[in-house]
């Protein structure tokens, strides 16, 4: 008998200074989660469920395909997304046969009243599930709890970032799977670091983290362990259970743990060095208006980018700009939703009093107010060029352009695929020609921007996903985590 695996997905990054609830609407617009039609459109690129599904017919297994849910990065996910899911798992598992589950998910979810939205999951498909084996595979940015440690026998995660390993990392999870059910004893050890650092301060593509992946690597091909996973959790998460996390698997629990702490050690030997080289927006501006290369001043605004959660409603660089009266070219996108109703009553070609920015994140400053002019409005899609992207459709929702001196700024509902030149080119603002370009992305932006400027600055601005994490008003957070206070770094791995 082959053995039959139910195969769902559950993504979204959720950032707690975020104010916008992230509904079911936000997962796709025509609601078609489930069923093998679904499962196809997973398995055309290089997903996690593709590689999952790849490992488990490999092992002679057969894939059933249940729920998948995906969106972008941004607020709380709204607890009816979760109660779908959840109900649509139940269904499932008492209507189909199965020997296993492997999901694929997100790990740093937060719904409206769990902030453990995935540990929350795998608990309700521990009950539907009995002692079946459950193995989960996340985003290098998940929050690892005792919830999921407790419930999912296999935990894997990505090996990089910027990720490009979402099809192996399906696969690892769903080869340890069907290890399980072909009698292996697999085991997770854990460490548990009271840590977090800003995404924009490290890569895998280079030190410290490079080389603590490529010791793990080495653990693996040494036959010492199975699986091993670096957790740096996205610190976003103003909640109480946040932690860093290192997982490995092996069958020798002495072994899985001896490697988790020596991983762990490293990592946490490497904790001040993972911080961005930041610059205040003054000293970018400056920068940008004493630079004669001819080549736009590429401002990164990562404290603002819908990729790492946050709105997209900071006018922090425009309103300095109009402080300072500098008369740089600049090109940026908000979003604000009504200054761009605004703008269509306005009408192409007119002025009006506009106050844009800085409606959502608590904190930030602004908003702008000024005499813009309306250049341009649109119904907001346009198509990525960079490669991660290129050719996909995607949209702001109802888009304005207004210029406000020379500031050109691209109004609009919603940040996508904001590190993509075509999220200003795409509506007439073409950031060639400007002389400082706010990008509001972490590390997206590097490869679609490459051929318009190397002048990059990371900026110190405020905003949803700060680097600056210091700077930012927490009040959830655990005791004794670094950056914040004196952290103490565990004796032992746990074994689960
Ligand atoms: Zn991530």
């Amino acid at each position: 008998m082959k053995k039959r695996i139910l195969v769902c997905s559950f993504h979204q990054e959720s950032n707690t200074f975020n104010p916008i609830t992230w509904d079911i609407d936000r997962f796709g617009t025509n609601r078609e989660f489930e069923g093998e039609a679904r499962l196809q459109k997973s398995l055309d690129g290089k997903s996690a469920v593709h590689g999952g599904y790849t490992a488990i017919t490999e092992a002679g297994g057969e894939v059933v395909p249940t729920v998948f849910l995906h969106a972008s990065s941004g607020g709380r996910v709204s607890d009816q997304v979760v109660n779908y899911l959840c109900e649509r798992m139940a269904y499932y598992c008492q209507n189909e046969e199965f020997d296993g589950i492997y999901a694929s998910l997100h790990g740093a979810t937060c719904t409206e009243n769990e902030d453990d939205a995935c540990g929350f999951f795998l608990e309700i498909l521990r009950k539907l599930a009995g002692d079946k084996p459950i193995a989960a595979s996340f985003d290098l940015h998940a929050k690892i709890t005792d919830k999921i440690l407790k419930n999912a026998d296999i935990v894997c995660g990505y090996q990089t970032y910027p990720h490009i390993d979402f099809f192996e990392t399906g696969y690892r999870a769903a080869k340890h799977l069907m290890g399980l059910l072909e009698g292996k004893k697999y085991r997770m050890a854990t460490m548990n670091l009271p840590m977090f650092v800003p995404p924009a301060g490290y890569t895998t593509r280079e030190e410290p983290f490079k080389g603590l992946l490529e010791k793990a690597k080495g653990m693996i091909a040494d036959g010492k362990i199975s699986d091993a996973t670096v957790f740096p959790v996205q610190p976003w998460l103003d909640i109480p259970e946040i932690m860093t996390r290192v997982v490995t698997i092996a069958e020798d629990t002495d072994q899985a743990a001896a490697c988790a702490m020596e991983l762990a050690t490293d990592l946490w030997n490497a904790k001040d060095d993972m911080w961005p080289d930041l610059k205040s927006i003054d000293e970018i501006i400056d920068a940008a208006e004493a630079n004669t290369t001819g080549k736009p001043v590429l401002l990164v605004d990562a404290a603002d980018s819908p990729n790492g959660g946050a709105v997209g409603d900071s006018c922090a660089v425009a309103l300095r700009l109009l402080e300072r009266g500098s008369n740089l070219r600049a090109g940026m996108f908000i979003v604000d939703p009504a200054s761009v109703e605004l703008a269509f009553r306005t009408g192409v070609g007119n002025k009006a009093q506009f106050t844009v920015g800085a409606g959502f994140t608590k904190g930030m400053p602004g908003p702008l107010k000024a005499e813009g002019l309306v250049r341009s409005l649109h119904d907001g899609w346009f198509r990525q060029e960079g490669k991660a992207g290129r050719g996909n459709p995607a949209w702001l929702g109802k888009t304005a352009v207004v210029s406000f001196g020379n500031i050109y700024v691209v109004l609009c509902h919603r940040g996508t695929a904001s590190g993509d030149p075509q999220v200003l080119r795409g509506f007439g603002v073409d950031p060639a020609l400007c002389d400082l370009v706010v990008v509001k992305a972490n590390t997206s932006f590097r490869e679609p921007y490459s051929y318009i400027s190397d002048l990059v600055y990371f900026g110190d601005t405020p905003g949803a996903g700060a680097s600056n994490l210091k700077e930012m008003q927490w009040d959830n957070l655990p005791k004794g985590l670094y950056p914040f206070e004196e952290a103490v770094f565990p004796e032992k791995a746990e074994i689960w």
